[in-house]
């Protein structure tokens, strides 16, 4: 009978165990991403955490406490040198609670939530800390507009460089493993080089590093920086490994232009789930239809910038698409900047992810979105910029033009229009784009 029960005692026990072990959240890995408002740190989980966070002073520290939690291997340690943590370490607490305790540089305001599963994550909780003595991301517009333009007051013309994803998301990769985040930074790093050497031209870049920023912020940035014009840079995957070249956007609020342009639009408007954002705020929603309601005056000049990136695509390479493409991305969707989405290439098809890990091939997709932006604003530069009072306008010629014709028209002489174009005769022809000197 003793033996009995001794069997039966033992095996609740187990059941007891055993069921306490699966309900029991199993804290997977650590990872940290460093923007310069804020450092954040997701953890995979086996299913949504109950937790815990609060700071400790003299040291200061971080801790998390994760009820009815495990960790099967060591947590990840911050980068080296990292401004704001020293070294992460964990204990078991009340036999079945997780401690994490992060030893702190600096005093942090710390924020947590859980995600869902995303397509390429599970259960995840962040903690974002916000270091109490740094600034905030989009500064660049307070700095002074030094250089170049200070002579004759006008100012730069602003470009706000997005890199597509970053951070927690990786955006697309290849069939190689190569991450789309990564290749569009570096050719977004290269467009802000040429960028900043052109006179009355000034690059802001919206995200400074391998960090997340959500798509409503980096309209945000754009906005803060006063922008001229907003160009996010990505280089996508599609289902088909063989769809290859290049492709310019612009937003549509009425559905996408082709199966592909909705395809990666749903895709992309996407990232804010990947990329660690709580659900989107009924405030978020609010302001977006505003947004719509208004934005009718920057649609021609996102086609006609896209349109001119689109043509010097074509001369370093395959298109995807011979015509600007439409679809509802939702990072275009500022009212009064105009917005173009570049997909510099398929990172999906093997040729074109070998093209995009090239330094030489990045340098010259930098270029072609530098150069369609510029011969946009040589013709549409607003009128208090430097690139507008120093920039020839251009003339295309139409049925029945003639030089003299366009010379009265802009008030110049025809021969200064011959010099500056180097015409030996009198003569134009249709279609003709002829530089129109300052009168
Ligand atoms: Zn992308």
């Amino acid at each position: 009978m003793s033996k009995f029960c001794k069997i039966i005692c033992v095996y609740v026990l187990l059941t007891v165990s055993l069921v306490t072990h699966a309900q029991q959240v199993r804290v997977d890995s650590l990872r940290y991403w460093t923007a310069p408002d804020r450092t954040r740190m997701v953890f995979d989980v086996s299913s949504q955490a109950s937790h815990q966070v609060f700071l400790l002073a003299n040291p200061a520290r971080l801790v998390i406490d994760f009820t009815d939690a495990k960790l099967l291997k060591p947590l990840a340690q911050p980068p080296a040198n990292h401004g704001l943590f020293t070294r992460v370490r964990s204990a078991e607490r009340n036999k079945n609670d997780l401690r994490v305790v992060v030893d702190l540089k600096t005093a942090v305001t710390p924020k947590s939530f859980s995600l869902k599963p995303s397509k390429t994550y599970g259960h995840r909780l962040v903690v974002d800390l916000f270091s109490k003595d740094k600034k905030i991301t989009a500064t660049d517009a307070k700095k002074p507009l030094i250089h170049k333009t200070v002579k004759n007051k006008a100012r730069d013309i602003i470009v706000a460089i997005d890199a597509g994803h970053g951070g927690e998301d990786p955006g697309a990769h290849g069939p190689r493993g190569t991450q789309e985040k990564k290749v569009v930074y570096d050719i977004a790093k290269k467009l802000a080089v040429l960028i900043n050497k052109k006179p009355g031209m000034k690059a802001v870049m919206v995200r400074k590093g391998d960090y997340y920023i959500k798509l409503r912020k980096r309209m945000e940035i754009a906005r803060t920086a006063k922008a001229d014009l907003f160009v996010s840079i990505h280089a996508d995957a599609f289902k088909n490994s063989k769809v290859k070249g290049a492709s310019v956007f612009t937003l549509s609020n009425r559905g996408a232009s082709s199966e592909t342009a909705r395809w990666l639009a749903k895709h992309e408007n996407a990232a804010d789930l990947v990329g660690g954002v709580k659900l989107a705020d009924k405030e978020d929603m609010l302001r977006s239809v505003l947004m719509d309601l208004s934005m009718t005056a920057t649609k021609e000049a996102s086609r006609n910038v896209a349109g001119d990136v689109l043509k010097h695509f074509k001369i370093i390479g395959a298109l995807h698409k011979n015509r600007v493409q439409k679809a509802g991305f939702m990072v275009l969707k500022s009212p009064d900047i105009p917005s173009i989405l570049v997909e510099t290439a398929f990172i999906s098809n093997p040729g074109e992810e070998r093209k995009l890990k090239s330094r030489k091939h990045q340098a010259r997709m930098a270029n072609a979105i530098f150069k369609g932006i510029v011969g946009y604003f040589t013709e549409h530069a607003p009128m208090d910029t430097y690139f507008a009072l120093n920039s020839n306008k251009r003339h295309t010629i139409a049925r029945g033009e003639t030089l003299s014709g366009i010379a009265l028209q802009y008030g110049v002489s025809m021969k200064s229009i011959k010099s500056i174009n180097a015409l030996a005769s009198n003569q134009v022809r249709i279609g003709q784009i002829l530089k129109i000197p300052r009168g």
